[in-house]
């Protein structure tokens, strides 16, 4: 039988990939649920091509043209995941970019049988809340960011304690080596990532190892280490994406071509032998290369060290002041390196401090205060 499959995030970078491999392998799975936001024409030929159930749209200002299109050919427009009924997706990946995919997130949960999750500030904001809803409604879980998708396997069947230290690799992205002013580089220059296609908020994020820093918080909630459990090597080819050393002297590392297709693929087809022609490129690179960050170029990675920030309502404000404050660079407000020093400044700040001493996060509305919050902090 096909399997169900439900895309948070279609439109995106993810999301196309997605839907790329779906096209190609359509005996075996049935697209269900589409989304996306203000890109309404690709999610409309998206949903012309794949034929879903469901599209799940709740941006206020093209909803009359999806809701048009949804009514002539008979497809159900719903804006709260909620209001599904009587459906399991085999299948579920979560694909939105931002904290606006954590609610989209907890909610196909009760609904899918197995979740595929890319977007990592979701888990970086709302990790607790996840799992509980994974447990509850006994849906299975895998990373994909590669990185994690990596990690995932290396260390299945593997006991914790047996981990010495885990290293996450960066391509060190578009400026790395490069002689350039990055006081002065612009939204187009940033989101030029060297290895991989990405949307533009993860791609700035890329440019200055934010991504990095984000992704060893998600690593750390994922696999229940704590954040001095890794390690950051710039690794320009992008063809290792996590490399686990254990205590015994043994080390594991994951290669496979810098393309999302294969942790996708391999998530989709639970590593199945059966996924045919995606190892062409193999070693096409032979020299492969690993170095230290320089904190010095790199100063986002200096959050790892504030000890005092780094608790749950601190990885929810530093994810939030980042998506901030990225914004803000991707508007022309604010140049590309004031995206870090104003991060660091608001988070080495004595009310950021004091604030995180008193203030837990019991619900899933205290999320969305602190992020609130945090909008006000950025000026
Ligand atoms: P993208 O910007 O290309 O796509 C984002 C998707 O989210 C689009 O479909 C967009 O319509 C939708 N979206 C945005 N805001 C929304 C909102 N308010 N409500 C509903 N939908 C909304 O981003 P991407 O590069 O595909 O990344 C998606 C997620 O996956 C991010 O969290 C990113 O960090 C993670 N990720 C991406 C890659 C990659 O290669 N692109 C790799 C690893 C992890
Ligand atoms: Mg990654």
């Amino acid at each position: 039988m096909k399997k169900k499959i439900c895309i948070l995030g279609s439109t995106g970078s993810i999301g196309k990939t997605t839907l790329e491999i779906l096209s190609q392998n359509k005996k075996d799975f049935e697209v269900v649920l589409l989304s996306g936001n203000s890109n309404v024409d690709l999610l409309i030929s998206q949903a012309r091509k794949f034929k879903p159930i469901y599209i799940y749209y709740n941006n206020f200002y093209f909803k009359d043209k999806i809701q048009t299109f949804c009514k002539k050919n008979k497809i159900n427009l719903i804006d709260n995941l909620k209001s599904l009924k009587k459906i399991k997706f085999d299948i579920t990946i979560s694909a939105i970019s931002g904290i606006a995919g954590l609610i989209p997130t907890l909610d196909v949960i009760k609904y899918s049988k197995k979740i595929l999750i890319a977007n990592k500030e979701s888990i970086i904001c709302g990790w607790k809340f996840i799992l509980k809803e994974l447990n509850k409604f006994n849906c299975k879980f895998t990373p994909i960011d590669s990185e994690h998708f990596s990690i995932f396997n290396l260390i299945e069947n593997k006991n914790l304690n047996s981990i010495k230290y885990i290293y996450l690799t960066a391509s060190g992205g578009p400026f790395y080596g490069k002689k350039i002013k990055l006081s002065k580089v612009t939204p187009s220059q940033a989101i030029k990532h060297p290895n991989w296609q990405m949307g533009k908020k993860i791609s700035v994020d890329s440019a200055n190892l934010m991504n990095k820093v984000l992704e060893v918080i998600e690593a750390s909630l994922i696999f229940k280490l704590p954040i001095n459990k890794f390690k950051i090597f710039i690794h320009p080819q992008s063809l290792i994406h996590g490399i686990v050393q254990f205590n015994n002297g043994l080390s594991s590392m994951l290669y496979h071509y810098n393309d999302m297709k294969i942790p996708i693929i391999n998530s989709l087809y639970n590593n199945l032998p059966k996924i045919q022609n995606i190892d062409e490129k193999f070693l096409t690179e032979k020299e492969l290369t690993f170095s230290d960050v320089d904190l010095k170029k790199n100063p986002s990675v200096k959050i790892l060290k504030l000890r005092n920030i780094l608790n749950e309502s601190g990885f929810i404000l530093i994810n939030a002041l980042n998506e901030v404050l990225v914004q803000r660079f991707l508007e022309n407000k604010i140049r590309f390196t004031d995206i870090i020093d104003k991060l660091l400044l608001i988070l080495n700040s004595t009310f950021v401090k004091n604030y995180l001493k008193n203030h837990q996060i019991r619900h899933i509305n205290d999320v969305f205060k602190l992020y609130n919050l945090s909008r006000s902090l950025v000026n």
